[in-house]
């Protein structure tokens, strides 16, 4: 039964989960998540768990470094597995401008301490025989990435918030937040009004609809994402590395024996916040000319993949800010209202910096760093819908753009 909580979380997905996890670590008791489904059952479902921490800037290095160094003891540390495979990833080149961009995040990979290294063509044979290497320019290799179930992830953390008291209360629909005097006071809910002084909102794609419940317009868009896991393909096992060849804007790994291959639309798809209730459920079509283009720009780089037939799509609305940056920390105007959100799909491998991020935000003296994620940057004027989807769809769309 939902109950009187000093702190509510809204969302048992990765981060919601992963923050209550941080919060009961650190010492938070009476602390509850609330969610319309059950854990892990939204966009966390539908993700492809890859973890990388080759990035365009040090601090972003450093963040996707401290998730996977939590991902790495997560199961010494509470006892539940992730599933964590640290396969390695490899990035590859097709273009010079791109080779150029590589020799940077390397460079920033180093100022962060993050290991790299450029294959050889015989060493990137190695690694993934099944590329075709007279196409490549460069590959740029990470040891220490690799891919999770995010699932298992999620369901990690919930164990072991649980173990620390947390109570987690599924198929509780938050029907609206009383806010008095400027400060949260209590959660409606479909079972029932309770009393609460600190909510989270880590609803994810609803995460624009729930501050709207507190008063608060942040421009947190979903742009739909989708991927194909493909009937088995010979040659192809779970243990080969991560790939991404991001002149194709695509990402790809095994799935056991099948190909799992993803991509970033050049005209991406988003929703209006505005249109989106509660936690109503937001289907997505497969785009079937989308998931072709895929898989044949895979087949130009890796001929094994000629003809994957996909035997199951995965897809949501992952949420994006118009800036590319998460959204994390307390509402300004409304005491005890608590962002994390926008995780401008990287949610499941952002989870554990994110909570960090979210814990620190509300202690006496947070980072400059995590002052930036605050969502004040969009509250100094009135939020224009329109714009605020034009570039949250841009973000997506620059997923994979060369970076300067
Ligand atoms: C196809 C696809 C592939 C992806 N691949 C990756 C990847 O490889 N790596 C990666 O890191 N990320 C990936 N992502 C992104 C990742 O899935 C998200 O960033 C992450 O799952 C977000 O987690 P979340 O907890 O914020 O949201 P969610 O998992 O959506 O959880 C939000 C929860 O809030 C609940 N909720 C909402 N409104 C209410 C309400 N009113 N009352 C009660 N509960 C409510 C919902 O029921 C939901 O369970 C991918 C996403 C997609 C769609």
């Amino acid at each position: 039964m939902i109950r009187d909580a000093a702190t509510t979380i809204i969302g048992a997905g990765a981060v919601g989960c992963a923050v209550a996890y941080h919060l009961a670590r650190d010492g938070w008791r009476d602390v509850q998540v609330v969610d319309a489904r059950d854990v892990a059952e939204a966009t966390t479902a539908q993700a492809a768990g890859l973890v990388g921490q080759v990035r365009s800037t040090v601090e972003r290095t450093r963040l996707a470094m401290a998730s996977v160094r939590l991902f790495s003891r997560l199961e010494a540390e509470t006892g539940y597995p992730p599933d964590w495979r640290q396969t390695g990833s490899i990035r590859i080149a097709l273009t010079d401008e791109r080779v150029a961009e590589f020799r940077r995040m390397a460079t920033i990979a180093e100022s962060a301490g993050l290991e790299t290294a450029f294959l050889t063509p015989e060493e990137l044979r190695d690694r993934f025989p099944l590329i075709d290497t007279g196409t490549v320019r460069a590959a740029l290799w990470c040891p220490t990435d690799g891919y999770l179930q995010p699932h298992s992830l999620t369901t990690a953390y919930s164990r072991a918030a649980r173990d620390l008291g947390v109570t987690f209360h599924p198929r509780v629909t938050v029907t609206g937040l009383s806010v008095r005097a400027g400060a949260i006071d209590g959660l409606r809910t479909d079972a029932g009004d309770v009393h609460t002084e600190l909510v989270v909102d880590a609803a994810g794609p609803w995460a624009a609809a729930i501050a709207a419940m507190a008063g608060a317009e942040l421009p947190i868009v979903p742009v739909r994402h989708e991927y194909f896991v493909s009937t088995p393909v010979a040659g192809w096992s779970a243990g080969l590395p991560v790939l991404r060849i991001p002149d194709l804007r695509l990402y790809v790994r095994a799935e056991g024996s099948a190909v799992l291959c993803g991509g970033w639309e050049a005209a991406a798809v988003s929703r209006d916040p505005r249109s989106i209730v509660r936690a109503d459920a937001m289907p997505v079509d497969p785009d079937w000319d989308v998931l072709a283009r895929f898989a044949s720009d895979l087949a130009s780089v890796v001929a094994s993949a000629d003809g994957v037939r996909p035997s199951a799509v995965f897809r949501g609305w992952p949420a994006f800010a118009p800036d590319g940056r998460f959204v994390v920390g307390p509402v300004p105007g409304i005491r005890g209202f608590v962002m994390a959100a926008a995780c401008n799909a990287h949610g499941v491998s952002g989870s554990a910096g994110l909570a960090e991020h979210v814990l620190e935000s509300m202690g006496p003296d947070p980072s400059p760093y995590v002052r930036s994620l605050s969502p004040a940057r969009f509250m100094a004027q009135p939020v224009d819908w329109e714009q605020a989807q034009t570039r949250a769809r841009s973000v997506y769309e620059n997923y994979y753009a060369v970076t300067p």
